[in-house]
């Protein structure tokens, strides 16, 4: 059973894609491959980083807001 459609770590070099990625659309695919890039990157993400700038749902609006979606 798989979680998000995509996962990856911060610092990390891969991105690991679920089944699941299959049904979402381009655009919405586009946004979570560049949320997951931006941890590739060393964004990091609250909860896991308490002292992270933002959540899940934060990075994923900030994508949005700069590449549409
Ligand atoms: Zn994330």
């Amino acid at each position: 059973m798989c979680g998000p459609p995509a996962v990856t770590t911060v610092n990390n070099k891969t991105v690991s894609v679920c089944t699941s990625f299959k049904n979402l659309g381009p655009s919405q695919g586009a946004v979570i491959l560049i949320h997951e890039e931006l941890h590739t990157l060393g964004l990091t993400e609250k909860p896991g980083y308490p002292d992270a700038a933002m959540d899940s749902s934060q990075i994923t609006q900030l994508v949005m807001d700069y590449c549409g979606g």
